[in-house]
C-alpha cells in the first residue's frame, strides 16, 4: 500500500506511531524501532515520505509495520530551510484543516506538489497552489476568474475573501478590502487555477508570493481558528 507519511509521534522507546496518507484513507499505524538509526524502519522516519508499506494487524491498538520500501523521500542533498519549512506547512495544513474524507481527496494533489517543492525557485508557488486546494477541499469556494458580483472579467479591482473572490471597478464598495497589487492578484488565480503544482510555470517575484501567503493565512486564523506553527519559518 502507497502512503506519505504526515506525522510521527514517539512512542515507548524507540517506537513511534505514524499517521499517513493513502489513496483510500488515513492510515496509522505503529513503527517499531523507527527511533533507531539502525533499524530498518528509520528510513520512514521523515514527514512526506512516500513509501510502499505492508502492515499487520496484532494485539495492539494499531496495525504494525511489516515491511516499508521507500518510493520517495523529501530528503535531498541541498535540503535548505525554506524547503523544509515549505514540508513542515505543507503537513501542518493538511493535519489541521481537513477532515478525514478531506485529507483523502489530496493525495494526488499532495504527491505532485511533493514533487514540485523539490524545485527551489517553485517552492513558493507550490505552497501557495497547495493552501489554495486545501481551502477548496474544505469547502471555501472562491471566484478568482469574474466579479464575484457582475461576472465581468475586466477592470478586477480586489481580491476580497470576505466578499468571496474578484470585484470588479463598478462593483468595488469602500469598505471592502484592497490590499492586494494586480501581480499579487495574477499569483493568486493562477494558484487557485493551477492543477499542476509540479509542472507550474508562472512567474512571480518572492515578495509577492510572501504577500498572498500572508492573506492567506489570516483567512486561516479567520475562518478555522488555528494557528499554524510552521508558518513563521517560511521566508
Ligand atoms: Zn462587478
Amino acid at each position: 500500500m502507497e502512503i506519505i507519511v504526515l506525522s510521527i509521534t514517539p512512542y515507548k522507546e524507540k517506537d513511534g506511531i505514524v499517521e499517513s496518507l493513502s489513496k483510500d484513507g488515513l492510515i496509522t499505524f505503529l513503527a517499531k524501532g523507527i527511533f533507531d538509526p539502525k533499524n530498518k524502519n528509520a528510513a520512514i522516519n521523515n514527514i512526506m515520505v512516500k513509501a510502499d508499506i505492508e502492515l499487520s494487524e496484532g494485539k495492539q491498538k494499531y496495525p504494525v509495520l511489516k515491511t516499508a520500501s521507500i518510493l520517495d523521500t523529501p530528503l535531498k542533498s541541498n535540503s535548505n530551510l525554506c524547503y523544509l519549512s515549505g514540508l513542515m506547512y505543507i503537513a501542518e495544513i493538511t493535519k489541521a484543516l481537513l477532515q478525514e474524507d478531506e485529507k483523502v481527496e489530496m493525495y494526488e494533489f499532495l504527491s505532485k506538489s511533493l514533487n514540485g517543492l523539490k524545485k527551489d525557485e517553485k517552492g513558493l508557488f507550490v505552497i501557495l497552489a497547495y493552501t489554495a486546494k486545501v481551502l477548496k477541499t474544505s469547502g471555501y469556494e472562491f471566484d478568482v476568474n469574474h466579479c464575484v458580483f457582475c461576472g465581468k472579467k475586466e477592470n478586477i479591482v480586489t481580491f476580497s475573501f470576505n466578499e468571496g473572490g474578484f470585484v470588479c471597478g463598478n462593483c468595488f464598495k469602500e469598505d471592502m478590502e484592497r490590499d492586494l497589487n494586480k501581480n499579487q492578484m495574477l499569483l493568486l488565480r493562477a494558484a487557485f487555477n493551477t492543477n499542476d503544482p509540479e509542472n507550474v510555470d508562472f512567474p512571480y517575484e518572492k515578495e509577492d508570493a510572501l504577500v498572498v501567503l500572508n492573506k492567506f493565512y489570516e483567512f486561516i486564523i479567520d475562518s478555522f481558528g488555528v494557528r499554524l506553527k510552521s508558518f513563521a519559518l517560511i521566508k
